[in-house]
């Protein structure tokens, strides 16, 4: 089962294919293959054109804000496990 999907880059990324830059925000193709690894392609090597009904990076932005606090909080949980890594 191979899935392509129409998504926005929420950071820089890299087309697997032709290696040119993605940037944040660009429309991009995430193909995903078995679930198990997935392959970015831009819009040049998608075949395909960009759909125009393609959200704007807002909502994959508000989630990564609220991702990013959780992240934190792990940490603060977690006081003594850098240093057991030194
Ligand atoms: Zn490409």
């Amino acid at each position: 089962m191979t899935m392509r999907q129409w998504i926005r880059a929420i950071r820089d990324r890299r087309c697997g294919f032709c290696g040119v830059t993605i940037e944040r925000g660009a429309p991009m193709v995430e193909i995903t293959l078995h679930r198990l690894r997935s392959l970015l392609r831009c819009p040049s090597c998608a075949g395909v054109p960009v759909p125009t009904d393609l959200p704007p990076l807002a909502a994959p932005t508000t989630m990564g804000g609220d991702l990013t606090p959780v992240a934190v909080t792990a940490r603060a949980w977690l006081p003594y496990a850098d240093r057991d890594e030194r």
